[in-house]
């Protein structure tokens, strides 16, 4: 691939690939050290780039509902947060919060449902990544170690977020349950 342009951009642990604009930006720190922790960075980035070239139907996925989920973070945060104050200060009905649970619910769903996608699409992009490091000999056996820990490390932070948006949604479920 050599039609994609690789950028510097400022902050820490900025770094992404960007479908829309076919552009890979890296941190200043990635783009500038030479270490074996920016070359892992920058080659999962490459990664999410071979996924969209070889059309990788979860990154498309994901791409498709990123506007979905950015709103449906916002809409569930007020009609859960909303609902859940106005039942308890008893200004709606059970049956009026019961509905508005439901529809704030299924919205956070489809947050979590995002933030699961993110998995696969994360760590196939770091398979892709280590394959072509090794390939083309640019990480020796040696290093191949460290590559991968630090690519399993930067995975796990989307356990993380997936493992937290579910326990979110479990409580928003008892909160729902608890004050009918
Ligand atoms: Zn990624």
């Amino acid at each position: 691939m050599n039609n994609i342009p690789v950028e510097e951009i400022p902050g820490n642990l900025t770094d992404h690939f960007d479908p829309k604009k076919r552009a890979l930006f890296l941190s200043s720190a990635n783009f500038n050290e030479r270490s074996l922790s920016a070359v892992g960075v920058a080659a999962h980035e490459a990664g999410h780039a071979l996924q969209q070239k070889n059309g990788y139907a979860p990154l498309n996925f994901r791409m498709a509902i990123v506007p979905v989920t950015n709103f449906a973070t916002m809409a569930s945060y007020f009609i859960l947060a909303g609902s859940a104050t106005l039942r308890y200060m008893g200004v709606i009905a059970g049956a009026t919060f019961s509905h508005l649970m439901i529809l704030g619910i299924i919205l956070f769903a489809i947050v979590a449902l995002f933030q699961a996608i993110t998995l696969p699409v994360e760590y196939d992009a770091s398979h892709r990544a280590k394959e072509q490091l090794f390939r083309l000999g640019l990480v020796n056996v040696s290093e191949r170690g460290a590559v991968s820990q630090v690519l399993n490390a930067a995975a796990l932070t989307y356990v993380a977020a997936l493992v937290t948006a579910l326990l979110q949604l479990l409580y928003w479920i008892s909160v729902a349950r608890d004050r009918r």
